[in-house]
């Protein structure tokens, strides 16, 4: 087997969506680099070239974030930062490069599918 480059889990790994390297400290990206060096030693060269991602709970507040925020050029908010009920989508050039969402996880979900292809968000 020819020998093949995978992401130490947690470690400063490529991001191959907006460039760069990223060293994602964070549960499901400690999983899910896991399972790609998991399956490369099994086998199957499966390279990490996903989006950043993590989430948390902060004092009753669910906090997701994807993406490099400090990429971002432009930001546009949506709903009310002040009550928790919120997202802010990062851009760079029209495309979109970072989300931070508080309590709002279906439009995180929805935003980082764009955050993953680059594209604009629905005005
Ligand atoms: C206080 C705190 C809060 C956090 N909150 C969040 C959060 O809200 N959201 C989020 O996404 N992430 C959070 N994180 C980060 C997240 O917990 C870590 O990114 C994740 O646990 C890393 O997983 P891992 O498997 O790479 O390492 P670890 O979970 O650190 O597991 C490594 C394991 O290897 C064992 N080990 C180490 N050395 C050896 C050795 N020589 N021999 C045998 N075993 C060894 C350790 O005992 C440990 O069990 C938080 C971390 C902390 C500390």
């Amino acid at each position: 087997m020819p020998p093949v480059t995978t992401p130490t889990p947690g470690r400063d790994a490529p991001v191959k969506v907006h460039g760069g390297r990223h060293s994602g400290e964070h549960w499901n990206e400690a999983m899910e680099q896991g399972a790609a060096v998991a399956k490369t030693i099994a086998g199957t060269l499966t390279p990490y070239p996903r989006l950043p991602w993590s989430w948390s709970d902060q004092h009753g507040v669910t906090i997701q974030i994807c993406g490099r925020p400090e990429l971002g050029t432009e930001y546009e908010v949506h709903g009310d930062p002040a009550a928790c009920d919120a997202s802010v989508v990062f851009r760079r050039r029209d495309k979109v490069v970072a989300v931070v969402a508080m309590n709002r996880p279906a439009e995180f979900r929805a935003l980082r599918q764009l955050a993953l292809h680059g594209d604009r968000p629905d005005p």
